[in-house]
């Protein structure tokens, strides 16, 4: 690969790695779950071109309880990663990276992939890789890393979609993809609890509503997603409440602003489970957040209450019929954990978000079995 004019002589080092004779690889995404969904197509493509190989991931303890219903791959390394700690969270601790360089060490990997978003920095873990003793380290970077990684490959546009991104590094070694929709494998103990979660309702369609998300800048208010659920209710669709057990106060929120007894929380369950609801649900209601990207994954139609801190086309579901409800503001993409304004690119009225909901769960002929063929009509960008 040689440097593209205006990069680094070091940089687009490396070429084709003969993955078939690879025995461990490590792949890192390290943040959260729709971040984790997200890499199952290049989890696809890698599984493919290295049939031989133990594939593990690392991720965060949130991203880690997707590896379960990724059939690619073989073992997960949970950790909460230095290089991905916002402020406030603690701050990073040597013993801890003494430990994880002893995990990752452990691990016997001969390739190290290391998938970011474009405002990640891979070098952290590839230094791990190194001092582990991985000899093939494959990153994306702008930046210069000197000989840390031995793949050094320049990104696509920061606006990409994360698919694409994740599989333009995996084609940088000479791995071609395997189709681009996003997909997980629900295990049936899950199915089997989702069933009994919804079996009050028998056989009735339902909407499922996970208000949560890792920031506040991306959550629609409760209060409107409340009234959002009454008015579904309203309409003959019943509303599950579902997050995470963090989230058990803005789940009650929800369904307190309801105020309708056929909008009803979930108690706090496995993200497998969780899944499996969104699976068996009409039509799931959410924020750009994790419950998006599960919808996408499964083929259930979703309404998105989609902020403005990033741009659609970085994250949009492409496999399932999606509604995204935002207003377009000069503000955006603000990358914003917390909205410093008033958060007008989710000024949308409730009635907006129900009409939407209930429109998809009417007419969207979503599937859920696996395309054929790839839904996806984004080239690669090699
Ligand atoms: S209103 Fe602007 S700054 Fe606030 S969350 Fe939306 S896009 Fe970000």
């Amino acid at each position: 690969m040689p440097a593209r004019p205006g990069r680094h002589p070091g940089a687009d080092r490396g070429g084709p790695v003969d993955l078939d004779r690879a025995r461990r690889i490590l792949v890192v995404r390290a943040d959260n779950i729709g971040d984790v969904v997200t890499t199952t197509p290049a989890l696809r493509a890698l599984r493919a071109a290295a049939p031989h190989a133990g594939i593990d991931l690392l991720a965060s303890p949130a991203g880690a309880q997707v590896a379960p219903m990724i059939p690619e791959l073989d073992g997960t390394l949970a950790t909460s990663a230095s290089w991905q700690q916002l402020p406030g969270a603690g701050g990073a601790d040597a013993g801890a990276e003494h430990a994880l360089l002893e995990r990752i060490g452990a691990g016997g990997y001969d390739v190290l992939l290391v998938l970011t978003s474009f405002s990640q920095s891979p070098w952290p873990v590839t230094h791990l890789g190194l001092l582990a003793g991985i000899g093939t380290r494959v990153v994306h970077s702008r930046e210069f890393g000197g000989a840390v990684a031995t793949h050094w490959v320049t990104p696509p546009p920061d606006g990409t979609h994360q698919v694409d991104r994740a599989l333009h590094l995996l084609a940088a070694i000479g791995v071609p993809d395997r189709g681009r929709w996003t997909a997980l494998t629900v295990p049936a103990d899950a199915r089997h609890r989702a069933a009994d979660l919804a079996a009050d309702l028998a056989d009735r369609p339902f909407a499922l509503l996970a208000p949560g998300a890792s920031c506040s800048a991306r959550r629609y208010p409760a209060e409107r997603f409340g009234a959002a659920a009454a008015q579904l209710a309203r309409a003959g669709l019943p509303v599950l409440v579902t997050g995470a057990e963090k989230e058990a106060e803005l789940v009650a929120r929800v369904v307190a602003a309801a105020a309708h007894p056929d909008v009803r929380p979930v108690p706090p369950v496995p993200l497998a489970v969780c899944t499996a609801l969104i699976d068996r649900a009409a039509v799931a209601v959410t924020n750009n957040s994790g419950g998006m990207h599960l919808a996408d994954a499964v083929r259930t139609p979703v309404a998105v209450a989609y902020a403005g801190t990033e741009t659609p086309d970085e994250l949009r579901p492409r496999s399932t019929a999606a509604a995204l409800l935002g207003r377009a503001v000069p503000c955006s993409p603000c990358r914003q954990l917390r909205c410093p304004y008033g958060h007008e690119c989710l000024d949308v009225p409730p009635g907006t978000v129900a009409a939407a909901a209930l429109d998809l769960a009417r007419h969207a002929t979503a599937t859920h079995d696996l395309p054929e063929e790839d839904p996806c009509a984004v080239p690669a960008t090699p």
